[in-house]
């Protein structure tokens, strides 16, 4: 009976309106009111226009549907955070054993890491491996200006989280919140906190209301990148118990991700994909991804039907610095950007052989030129010598340009900007003619101490450049003709050089 009684209503409502059209009786007032009123209920359903819409993949909040199929293998590098999530998720796997251990049953994982590193995979992957049901939903999507609706949504997503698990025949669901930031902030920290801290009370009640004894299972998985700004509540034990941190990858890690993405891509036999892994030190799962999609794109324009190290190169470019632009420089800047980057180039391999990966004098993004140096190793720590080592490549490039050219220009401010970060990081680690200082050390103080460091290493670059002078010169003018080399070729260019 209960199921028909919305039938029941509106054909008593139709009925209703019938007649008293029929009685002559004037309904527009009633029939604005109700036109009002359900437009209330669907933005408070959050399905209308003005309301903020789920991906409606399913009808009532989140996005749901068949699992892809991401599994642990997918994921690469994170093999700490994997091995973390995969104990975490025994409980779900091993039932029975977690019961007699008298376990407490896990109900929130918290995954922390910058963006693109793979915490919405590890948390599909994790659905696939407990065999759940997965349902996703974003941190923005519950925020509204209407109060309740928030916690209307969070009501509705974990319902359907069940109701999915059920209909896909499934004994648990996970249920994924990236960005939990945005309705996990601390309470009373926004303004016009009432229906930020009314949603995050009702996420709160939900994850406690989490059962093991339930038919069904649930599991909460969230993601953000701001776990100093979460409320306490959601990080006390019983709730997101377990933090597990999904950092940027090492050098390994990256090569992993690479190989995952080359999978299905065709790479010409000379691609080295560990010469890749080195010299991308800092990109994320996502960039890598992006990288190996451009260098196709790469081989598309060519119309080459295989990727070749030098689209591979092109792409990590274009990924570190942006777009090659159309800035057409006259004759006398190029000739000034070339001499500052030969400048560049010669210093970094003279304190490091093997520094340079490759130089260039074609705009891209914010910069005219640019020399790429790749790492070594994934370095955690810097020595002195290292820093020192810095400082004198980033002044380079103004000392060349001055020795070769007759004067400087403003193309060294970003170089300069950069060599007094340095030279200040060296201050405040005690590695100054100061010793160590404090954190309130005066500012006269620290000038003096950072222009001097600098000073120093500028008299040294510029001895060093005066006696490789012909390198210099030669390098720029074959820049001039060609506006790039690549590092290998670069090192051959000094070996000729020197013979
Ligand atoms: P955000 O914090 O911005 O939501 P995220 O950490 O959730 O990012 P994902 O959405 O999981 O990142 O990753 C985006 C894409 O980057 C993936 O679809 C995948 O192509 C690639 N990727 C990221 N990390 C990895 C990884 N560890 N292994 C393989 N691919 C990865």
């Amino acid at each position: 009976m209960k199921k028909y009684l919305l039938e029941i209503l509106l054909g008593a409502g139709a009925a209703g309106l019938v007649l008293g059209l029929l009685a002559g009786l004037d309904l527009t007032p009633l029939l604005i009111g109700a036109a009002f009123a359900a437009l209330i209920k669907l933005v408070v359903d959050g399905r209308a226009p003005l309301g903020r819409r789920f991906e409606a993949m399913g009808g009532v909040g989140g996005s749901a549907g068949s699992l892809p199929q991401i599994t642990f293998a997918d994921v690469g590098g994170q093999e700490a955070a994997k091995r973390e999530l995969m104990e975490a998720l025994a409980f779900l796997k091993s039932d029975s054993l977690s019961k007699k251990l008298g376990i407490r049953p896990l109900k929130g994982i918290l995954l922390v890491g910058p963006p693109g590193t793979g915490k919405t995979l590890m948390a599909k992957a994790a659905a696939n491996y407990t065999d759940s049901a997965f349902i996703s939903a974003s941190g923005s999507q519950f925020v509204e200006m209407y109060a309740g609706v928030g916690a209307q949504r969070i009501r509705r997503l974990f319902k359907q989280a069940e109701a999915l698990a059920q209909q896909q025949k499934k004994g648990s669901c996970v249920v994924f919140v990236d960005e939990i930031d945005v309705l996990g902030a601390k309470r009373g920290s926004h303004q016009g906190h009432m229906e930020y801290d009314q949603t995050l009370n009702e996420f709160l009640v939900q994850l406690d209301g989490i059962d093991s004894e339930r038919e069904i299972k649930t599991l909460v998985v969230a993601a953000t990148n701001r776990a100093d700004i979460l409320d306490p509540a959601l990080l006390r034990p019983g709730r997101f118990d377990r933090i597990v941190r999904v950092d940027l990858p090492d050098k390994a890690g990256r090569l992993r991700i690479l190989e995952i993405h080359a999978q299905g891509r065709p790479l010409a036999p000379e691609v080295d994909l560990e010469k890749a892994a080195q010299e991308t030190y800092g990109f994320s799962g996502a960039h890598l991804e992006n990288v190996l999609n451009e260098a196709a794109i790469n081989a598309l324009r060519r119309s080459s039907e295989v990727i070749t190290p030098a689209d591979i190169r092109e792409a990590i470019e274009k990924v570190m610095l942006g777009e090659k632009l159309d800035r057409t420089p006259t004759s006398a800047e190029r000739r000034r950007i070339a001499y500052h980057e030969a400048g560049h180039a010669v210093i970094a391999e003279q304190n490091r052989p093997g520094a340079v990966s490759s130089i260039t004098i074609t705009s891209r993004g914010n910069a005219l030129g640019y020399i790429r140096q790749s790492p070594t190793a994934d370095q955690y720590l810097q020595t002195q010598d290292e820093l020192v080592a810095a400082i004198q490549v980033c002044v380079a490039g103004a000392v060349s340009e001055e020795l070769f050219l007759g004067q400087r220009s403003t193309g060294a401010v970003g170089d300069i900007r950069q060599a007094t970060e340095i030279a200040k990081q060296m201050v405040y680690a005690g590695l100054s003619p100061l010793g160590i200082v404090g954190a309130e050390l005066p500012t006269n103080l620290l000038h003096d101490a950072v222009t001097d460091i600098i000073r120093r290493q500028e008299q040294i670059v510029r001895g060093c450049l005066e006696e490789h002078g012909r390198k210099v010169q030669a390098v720029a003018e074959h820049l001039l003709q060609h506006d790039s080399i690549s590092g290998d070729q670069f090192r051959g260019f000094l070996a000729q050089l020197a013979s």
